[in-house]
């Protein structure tokens, strides 16, 4: 008989997505004549940028001819990519990250998902809540959450954040052996200060602990001084991995293309105290479960950092963040209390005192035709808030902002 692996049996629905969408459906069919707009979406809305098509085309001609073409690449990445993302995202900015430190993958969720598996399974996660579901439910699959009770697992430790402190996650008070970090962040459109995360990188040295950091959305960051990587800290290359993603940098989500970012400093120990290398364990990880990504993709997200590229990929992120500013100054003259999207595609509102996440749902579903997504659903300490993406189109965004103002 064959016997399945419980820990998928301890796995909560995906609710939230799911029941957006059939809400919404149901608000369509009653009423077919209104226009719903969706600031619920995480998904881009631009296309890719000139820079990247032609290169692709380019690596598609190459595949086509006996002498340039290629089969399988390497596990972690071709030279060309790993050397470009080392030297402009990181040795440009004074961060030592070498190529060889950086591992090419088809996305930032897989990479987020898949990096658990280095660590024992009885080691005790934390993360923040509201949060990135990924990150949860990959470490249920594995056995590491313990029951589900009144809302929350018990052997997982929830760091809220939320507007009293600013949205930054305090120290756990019990031992963790992993702790996941997202800035800028995916619900809250908050972003974590080199202050905030000195404090968490002393405390992983501290307690033997490893940050997975994901900053799938750094190329939002626009405000002077806010870290663009965990490495810019001392000592983070001795406790943290990173995860990046040309998802929302360059409008890659259906062409897949990240890479995370795992120092040679970076140790990882058995039973006995012994030390090893994260970066070879990964390496023997990928190579075992993972073939690589796509030689004419790799080629698209080299573009991404030649002088048009750059330039191309910028304007839209601009034009991304222009619906932030967009949403949140409607949201603010209507009297509603916003957070986010000054460094991230993410504006987190504060619901109505007395409404919850999900009535606030139904409301501007019904009255404005908005369609954002419930706070509570990214967790606990989400209840009382609504997230509103900038992904829409400007004319469409402009639209919305218009009928928030309605409630002026
Ligand atoms: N990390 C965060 C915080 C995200 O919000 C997302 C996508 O929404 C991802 C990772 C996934 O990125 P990718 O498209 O590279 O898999």
């Amino acid at each position: 008989m064959s016997k399945i692996n419980e820990n998928y049996l301890n796995l909560q629905g995906s609710y939230l997505f799911a029941e957006v969408a059939k809400r919404t459906a149901a608000y369509k069919a009653a009423h077919p004549q209104e226009q719903v707009i969706s600031l619920g979406i995480g998904d881009v809305s631009r296309p890719l940028v000139p820079a990247v098509v032609d290169a692709m085309k380019k690596a598609c001609d190459e595949m086509g001819q006996a002498g340039t073409f290629r089969g399988y690449g390497p596990y972690e990445g071709y030279d060309f990519l790993r050397n470009a993302i080392a030297r402009h995202d990181y040795q440009a900015r004074g961060i030592n990250i070498s190529a060889d430190e950086i591992f090419v993958s088809d996305g930032a969720k897989s990479d987020v998902a898949n990096f658990q598996e280095l660590f024992s399974a009885d080691s005790r996660v934390a993360l923040q809540d509201p949060v990135y579901p990924v990150y949860l439910d990959t470490n249920v699959m594995a056995g590491r959450s313990g029951i589900f009770e009144e809302g929350q697992f018990k052997n997982i430790i929830y760091l809220p954040c939320v507007a009293e402190n600013n949205f930054a996650p305090e120290l756990p008070q019990a031992h963790a052996d992993l702790v996941y970090l997202c800035s800028p962040n995916n619900p809250t459109g908050s972003v974590l200060s080199a202050e905030q995360l000195k404090k968490w990188v002393e405390w992983a040295l501290e307690h033997q602990a490893v940050i997975l950091y994901d900053s799938a959305y750094e190329a939002f960051i626009r405000q002077d001084g806010v870290p663009h990587s965990i490495f810019e800290i001392p000592g983070a290359e001795k406790c943290a991995v990173e995860f990046r993603s040309f998802s929302k940098t360059a409008g890659f989500t259906g062409t897949r293309c990240a890479y995370c970012v795992v120092p040679k400093a970076l140790q990882i120990y058995d039973e006995n105290g012994t030390a090893h290398s994260a970066n070879a364990l990964w390496m023997r990880r990928q190579s075992t479960k993972f073939n690589g990504v796509p030689y004419i993709i790799q080629r698209g997200a080299e573009a991404v950092y030649s002088p048009e590229g750059l330039q191309q990929t910028r304007e839209i992120i601009d034009g991304y963040l222009a619906n932030a500013r967009v949403i949140a100054g409607a949201l603010k003259k209507a009297g509603f209390t916003a957070y986010g999207g000054e460094n991230a595609p993410y504006i987190w509102l504060k619901t109505p005192q007395g409404v919850s996440s999900w009535q606030f749902f139904d409301f501007m579903l019904q009255e404005l035709q908005i369609v954002g997504t419930p706070g509570s659903g990214f967790g606990h300490s989400g209840e009382g808030y609504f997230r509103l993406t900038a992904f829409n189109t400007p004319e469409l965004t402009e639209q919305a902002a218009q009928r928030i103002l309605k409630l002026k």
